[in-house]
């Protein structure tokens, strides 16, 4: 599902990425963990195809089967938007709009109609249990529900893999573990493919793979 070959990445003379490797199948839960400033962050942004890895060093990158360093900027947002769910560690919702409205702005971006969508939208609340907080505005919900209702939004367009940097960097314990269970109920009930940049070390030792990165490559796999 995600192939990565020889990604390296720089900022000015800095190396943040010096020569990364990864193969992750589908429905795979993948965390990676390590020093801060190692790189993680960077390397999501990559695979997010939200930034673009060192072009003079000859690198591979295929997601879902299509080899994004040969599309245009513009069929990349398109591939971006369908195929990949981002969730950070905050959320990101629009504080004016209410939770239905924040999870359906993706799908309303890749097109699709109203009514599809919120079928769609009611679905997912229900799945992660907030149909009674619908209507409700980022402020009206806990830090857990507004990051459920930023889940939800990750998966409106159904994407095959999930990306989530410090997803419970922000939640208390009890809202950290409901919050890791799920991760395995959605990979369970929908086969998304997950890669998960964390300091949470449960969530860690929960995850099917556990990658340590230092100095911007990946120095173990368990
Ligand atoms: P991590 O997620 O492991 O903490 P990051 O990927 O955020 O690491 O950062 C790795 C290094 O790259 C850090 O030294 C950081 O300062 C640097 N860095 C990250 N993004 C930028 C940027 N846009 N411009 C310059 N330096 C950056």
């Amino acid at each position: 599902m995600i192939i990565a070959e020889n990604i390296h990445k720089r900022y000015g003379n800095v190396e943040v990425l010096k020569g990364v490797n990864l193969h992750i199948k589908k429905g795979e839960i993948i965390a990676i963990v390590g020093p801060s400033g190692a790189g993680k962050t960077t390397l999501l942004q990559i695979l997010g195809t939200l930034d673009k890895a060192e072009q003079t060093v000859p690198s591979r990158m295929e997601l879902n089967k299509t080899s994004v360093s040969e599309l245009t900027d513009q069929e990349i947002s398109r591939f971006r938007n369908q195929n990949i769910g981002f969730i950070f560690q905050f959320h990101q919702l629009l504080p004016e709009f209410s939770a239905i409205e924040n999870i359906c702005i993706p799908a309303y971006i890749a097109k699709k109609g109203k009514a599809e969508t919120e079928k769609k939208a009611r679905e997912l609340l229900t799945f992660l249990g907030l149909s009674h907080r619908e209507h409700h505005k980022p402020n009206e919900l806990s830090g857990g529900e507004q990051q459920r209702v930023a889940i939800a939004r990750a998966l409106i367009n159904n994407p095959a893999i999930i990306l989530a940097d410090e997803p419970s960097g922000n939640l208390d314990s009890n809202a950290a573990n409901n919050l890791h269970e799920l991760f395995f109920k959605l990979r369970d009930t929908y086969g998304q493919t997950f890669v998960l940049v964390t300091h949470n070390e449960q969530l860690a030792n929960m995850a099917d793979r556990k990658l340590t990165m230092k100095d911007g490559v990946i120095v173990s796999k368990i």
